[in-house]
């Protein structure tokens, strides 16, 4: 079986979109298993929502998420995030606010656990450093872990006591052996490693690879949308560059 991992769609619909087009032309692909912060920043929240709704998969809560429907205070926010949280809460319906809050902060699934942030502080910690890493290494028992928030490609490795980092490039297919792993797949909706393209990864069960792709989508089209409906618009100019 396969999985597309996709993490902080954003609300940037035409990158979620480029990637599920992509997904498609890979074959057979089981689930989606998204790891969070589906809207904030980008300009189609209920859309995003309800795409991804429309597919089978899983999903945990991101703290964009959480934001959106007043589960957490936006003041840890920068002034343009809560901004964007704040136009984000008035887009959303019932049902939309109701997925939201229904969203888990944790799943486990086989091999894998699943969380937005860090698995010691699922929504608020960034798993950036390598030091992080391998304090968090502690904090889940399953082998692998999957994280998104910093949105970046990036594996970390716990091996014998030490730890490591590596940044995924794309086409990158990492073979998963023993060692537990902390891997990211990276951002589909506001890339932060320099790549402005979407990035998602595909883990394949039977050969137990994890696969790192990119997908250029309509950044014009999206930031048009966000300016149009008055969002930040450093959020809408960060997209040309992915920072
Ligand atoms: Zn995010």
């Amino acid at each position: 079986m396969r999985y597309a991992i996709l993490a902080d769609i954003h609300a940037n619909l035409a990158a979620f979109t480029a990637v599920l087009e992509d997904v498609k032309g890979r074959g057979d692909v089981e689930e989606i298993w998204c790891l969070g912060d589906i809207v904030g920043y980008g300009p189609e929240p209920h859309q995003c929502i309800e795409v991804l709704r429309q597919h089978s998969g899983i999903c945990v809560a991101g703290n964009h998420d959480w934001a959106a429907i007043g589960k957490i205070d936006t003041v840890d926010f920068n002034p343009d995030a809560a901004a964007a949280a704040r136009w984000t809460a008035g887009q959303l319906g019932t049902e939309d606010r109701q997925y939201l809050e229904g969203l888990p902060l944790v799943i486990e699934k086989g091999d894998f656990m699943l969380v937005h942030g860090s698995p010691r502080e699922p929504i608020w910690e960034y798993v950036l450093s390598n030091a992080t890493a391998c304090e968090n290494f502690a904090f889940f028992k399953s082998q692998f872990c999957l994280v998104g928030h910093s949105h970046a490609p990036a594996v970390f490795r716990e091996e014998n006591g030490s730890c490591s980092l590596s940044e995924m490039l794309p086409g990158t297919d990492l073979r998963l052996g023993k060692a537990r792993l902390i891997i990211n797949p990276g951002g589909v909706g506001q890339p932060r490693d320099g790549d402005p393209r979407a990035a998602y990864a595909v883990y394949d069960g039977e050969t137990t690879t994890m696969a790192f792709y990119r997908v250029p989508y309509d950044i014009a089209a999206t930031q048009a949308k966000m300016l149009h409906a008055g969002l930040p618009v450093r959020l809408a100019s960060r997209l040309s560059y992915g920072v």
